[in-house]
């Protein structure tokens, strides 16, 4: 819609010129650090960044109402830097121009209401909003969109002329690395990702690979190819796309406006769960909240349920035991979630220290209540991956528990595409789950092809068809 048709008083902020004065701040010892660098953690005390905008007090002159409507109008415009998560891009990443955004599609994802039969199974209505929706079929583009935004501005601002991105992945941050990185000059940027071999699905190794990226197997899981990234970063000149660098955590914060804009800004009795690996999801969720309460955009911030499995649950037990120990993960179907060190655990504990408190809670779950939450609710019209099933697994425990209540309002994350682990449904149909799954597959829910001849004859009475 051309911005002339839209209302007077809010035309001149739909195209957004604040800027701010976003820096790399320490969330230990609070020092700054300009944005012209690649950073991730404080060069003098070594803990983790965050991201943050200087002139936010600024933004509070605007009353929560007017945000309201600058975003749902925002929606209207034809503006490209503005139809993905830039869309709130005064919250989000203010100081990157809008001639430097890359957008490929990524968010507005949909939030869809869970089927009836689903819903009496969970024991409450809720609704999934389906991240796999995104262009490389999970959440991390949301991420990715905001940290690709910055090199590219970096590679016009500062004149660099050779870029090397890398990451470590659980299967889908190297997808969405890799697409992004791919659609910038190759001439100047390099796109390197380390997976533990044979702990991504086969869909998911596909995708770097098709995007064209170096992909390095390195032996043992996740947490093993972090150190390396981590090293590297630490010694060499890379740029890393890890959610230990905070422009991920903010691209990704657009998911809990996202939910926010859905729910028309009711945000009372809400609860958002979200399955929690290297933790940097659920700390940008997290923040993304804080940032819409500080405006008075929302009246309320959520309570935030954080699911695990026990096969990888340093977060769940850190909340049950009071004390922090990083976990040795055994084998789960919620694979992208099987971190046992998190790194933006400093972040989380932070968050629920200053904001969330008793508004954050876990569960943790077993194998099977993981995959059959998948299962179950991708045979009633839904598409979630097993980190999906995990956070319904995980609604009906917490509802069981009595720690989430009916009346509550619950969004549940399905992180990526179903399509990218169907070959934990494919272990689960063909009852071969390796021992250290823990899994046994019940007949229920097993499915199979039938081989018939070519006839419609024997298609007929296979089915059992009525003549009319
Ligand atoms: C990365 C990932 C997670 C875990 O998110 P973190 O930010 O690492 O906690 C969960 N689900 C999927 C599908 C993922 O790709
Ligand atoms: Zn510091």
């Amino acid at each position: 819609m051309n911005l002339e048709k839209l209302p007077l008083p809010i035309q001149k902020l739909l195209i957004p010129e604040y800027s701010g004065d976003v820096v790399y701040e320490c969330i230990a010892c609070s020092a700054p650090y300009a944005l012209d660098q690649f950073l991730y953690t404080c060069p003098q005390c070594k803990s983790l960044l965050r991201l943050k905008d200087q002139r936010f007090h600024e933004l509070k002159k605007i009353d929560g109402t007017v945000w309201r409507e600058i975003f749902d109008y925002r929606h209207m415009l034809r503006e490209e830097a503005l139809q993905g998560i830039f869309l709130f891009k005064e919250l989000l990443f203010p100081s990157i121009p809008l001639q430097d955004v890359i957008y490929l599609g990524e968010g507005h994802t949909p939030l869809v209401r869970s089927n009836p039969e689903l819903s009496s199974i969970v024991a409450m209505e809720f609704f999934v909003k389906n991240d796999g929706l995104n262009p490389s079929a999970s959440f991390k583009d949301r991420g990715m969109a905001s940290a690709i935004s910055f090199i590219n501005y970096s590679i016009r601002t500062r004149g660099l002329t050779e870029v090397l991105g890398i990451c470590a992945s659980t299967g889908d941050t190297s997808a969405a690395a890799a697409l992004y990185l791919s659609y910038l000059d190759k001439k100047i940027v390099r796109s390197v990702v380390l997976l533990p071999k044979g702990r991504v699905t086969p869909q998911q190794l596909s995708q770097p690979l098709g995007s064209g990226a170096t992909v390095i197997e390195i032996p043992g899981v996740f947490d093993d190819c972090m150190k390396i990234v981590e090293q590297l970063a630490e010694r060499y000149q890379v740029c890393l796309l890890n959610s230990k660098n905070p422009i991920r955590i903010m691209g990704q914060k657009s998911y809990a406006y996202e939910i926010a804009q859905q729910l028309e800004y009711n945000t009372r009795e809400l609860v958002v769960v979200v399955p929690v690996g290297n933790a940097g999801n659920v700390t940008a969720i997290m923040e993304g909240f804080i940032d819409l309460y500080s405006l008075d955009i929302i009246p309320a911030l959520p309570l935030i349920l954080a699911v695990q499995s026990v096969h990888a649950n340093p977060v769940a037990t850190w909340r049950s035991t009071g004390t922090y120990t990083p976990v040795s993960v055994k084998p789960s179907v919620a694979q992208a979630a099987m971190i046992g060190d998190p790194v933006s655990f400093p972040k989380v504990k932070k968050l629920v220290e200053d904001y969330y408190a008793e508004a954050f809670l876990t569960v943790d779950l077993q194998e099977q209540d993981i995959i059959e939450g998948m299962l179950e609710a991708n045979r009633h019209g839904h598409v979630v991956c097993t980190q999906g099933g995990e956070s319904i697994a995980g609604l009906k425990k917490a509802l069981s528990q009595g720690i989430v209540k009916k009346n509550q309002t619950v969004v549940v994350d399905s992180t990526a595409h179903q399509l990218k682990f169907s070959n934990f449904q494919e272990m689960y149909f063909q009852k071969n789950f390796p021992g250290g799954y823990n899994i046994c597959p019940q007949d229920t829910f097993i499915n199979k092809p039938v081989q018939l001849e070519a006839s419609s004859a024997a298609v007929a009475q296979y089915l059992h068809l009525k003549e009319k």
